[in-house]
C-alpha cells in the first residue's frame, strides 16, 4: 500500500504529489511544462525516501502524443521500464536503500489538451537502513533522456531543506541526513 508519511513534508514546500488512481484527476497544479526541464522532490525522513519527478514526456521520448506507431509505444514501453527500476538515479551505496514501491502515471489519460503537452509524474519510495549515509544523489537521467537539459531539484531531510538545479554537467545534489 501507499505510505504516507513523507507526503505531508512535500505539501508543506508546495510541492504536489501524485493522487492515488481513485482520485479525480487533478486540475495541473503541477510545475510548470517547459520542455527541456523537469522537477524533482525529494524527501527523507528516518530510513524513507520518496521522490517525485515531474517531466513533459517531450524530454523523454522526444514526442508528446500518445504513442500511435509500434516505435512509439517501444520507446514509451522502455522508458516505463526505466523510470520504475529508479535505475536513472543514484542513492549512496552505504545508505543502503532498498526501492520498495513505484508508480507511474498514465500521460495521456486526461487528455484533451489541445496542445498536446503531457507530463510524466513518477514516485518512487526507497527505505534505507543507513539514512546517515544519504549526503548526496546523483541523477543519471540525461542520457536517458536526450531533451532534458535542466532538472530543478528540491529536498527535504528531517528539518532541513534546500535547492539544486542539476544539468548534464552539474548531476549530483547533496543533501543533509536527516539523522
Ligand atoms: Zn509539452
Amino acid at each position: 500500500m501507499r505510505c504516507h508519511t513523507i507526503i505531508p513534508l512535500l505539501a508543506v514546500l508546495g510541492i504536489p504529489t501524485i493522487g492515488t488512481a481513485a482520485e479525480p484527476a487533478q486540475s495541473s497544479s503541477h510545475g510548470a511544462h517547459v520542455h527541456g526541464q523537469a522537477q524533482l522532490s525529494f524527501a527523507t525522513d528516518a530510513q524513507q525516501v520518496e521522490l517525485l519527478l515531474e517531466s513533459p514526456v517531450a524530454n523523454l521520448l522526444g514526442f508528446e502524443h500518445a504513442p500511435g506507431s509500434a516505435a512509439e509505444k517501444a520507446a514509451w514501453q522502455q522508458s516505463q521500464t526505466l523510470l520504475q527500476s529508479g535505475q536513472w538515479l543514484q542513492l549512496p551505496p552505504a545508505a543502503n536503500c532498498q526501492l520498495q514501491q513505484q508508480q507511474l502515471n498514465e500521460p495521456w489519460s486526461k487528455s484533451a489538451d489541445p496542445h498536446h503537452h503531457a507530463d510524466v509524474e513518477l514516485s518512487l519510495t526507497y527505505q534505507c537502513s543507513n539514512p546517515a549515509a544519504l549526503t548526496e544523489v546523483r541523477l543519471d537521467l540525461f542520457r536517458h533522456a536526450a531533451d532534458l537539459h535542466q532538472v530543478d531539484v528540491q529536498w527535504v531531510s528531517g528539518q532541513q531543506q534546500g535547492a539544486a538545479t542539476l544539468t548534464l554537467k552539474q548531476r549530483e545534489f547533496r543533501l543533509v541526513p536527516a539523522n
